[in-house]
């Protein structure tokens, strides 16, 4: 599995439809203070579902947006999508080819999309879960995240380990798990209470 194209249109600094393409290998993309570059990770973590400003070293929902500039208006919405080639089926979908979209409007609200169909916030995180590529994972080393690992608590440096033994995916589904058996217990102790006034 890897990477194999971003495209944004309108997301921070690239208001015009920007492709980046990512050959296998190494790719490198440099460029003067300022032109964009951490722009591009941020976008990646955007699509994966990143929803902390902070972390996308924005204050408002719409700072991802473009916001204008001398020669263009600011835009209306953001899009960025993320290709990944899954001829090695790590990714549990039959296609060799997957693009992730995520679209923002300066309401505030988002969409996803899984190959173009509408899908939720949810449906992507749990596509990645244990490949590495999640919005928290350790694909995706900024500034700083490795001082971070190294002085953060025992339990969230197991995390890490955790994605790379393909086990985080285990601890997600019982979370999920725990919280269907709790909304079921409290929606029992509804029924039982209504059924008692009824006798
Ligand atoms: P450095 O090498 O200094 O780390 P960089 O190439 O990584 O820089 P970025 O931090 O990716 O650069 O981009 C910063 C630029 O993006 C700034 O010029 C900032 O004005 C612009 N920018 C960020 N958000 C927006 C936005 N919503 N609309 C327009 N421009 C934006």
């Amino acid at each position: 599995m890897h990477l194999k194209r971003i495209e944004l249109r309108g997301f921070k600094s690239f208001p015009e439809k920007t492709e980046i393409v990512f050959n296998k290998g190494i790719t490198a993309v440099v460029g003067p203070n300022g032109s964009g570059k951490s722009n591009i990770s941020d976008a990646v973590r955007w699509v994966l579902g990143e929803q902390s400003m902070k972390s996308l070293r924005g204050d408002k929902v719409e700072d991802v947006i473009f916001a204008g500039s001398d020669k263009k208006k600011a835009m209306n919405y953001c899009e960025a999508a993320l290709t990944i080639d899954n001829s090695d089926g790590e990714i549990d979908l039959e296609f060799t080819e997957i693009t992730v979209k995520r679209r923002a409007y300066r309401s505030g609200e988002s969409e996803f999309f899984i190959n173009g169909k509408q899908c939720r916030m949810k449906d992507i995180k749990e596509l990645f879960l244990d490949t590495g590529v999640g919005k928290d994972s350790y694909s995706i080393i900024e500034q700083g995240k490795i001082d971070d690992i190294l002085n953060t608590t025992g339990s969230s440096r197991r995390k890490v380990f955790d994605e790379a033994c393909g086990i985080s995916k285990y601890r997600y589904r019982k979370l999920e798990a725990e919280k269907n058996l709790k909304n079921t217990s409290e929606n029992l102790e509804r029924i039982n209470d209504i059924y008692f006034e009824l006798e």
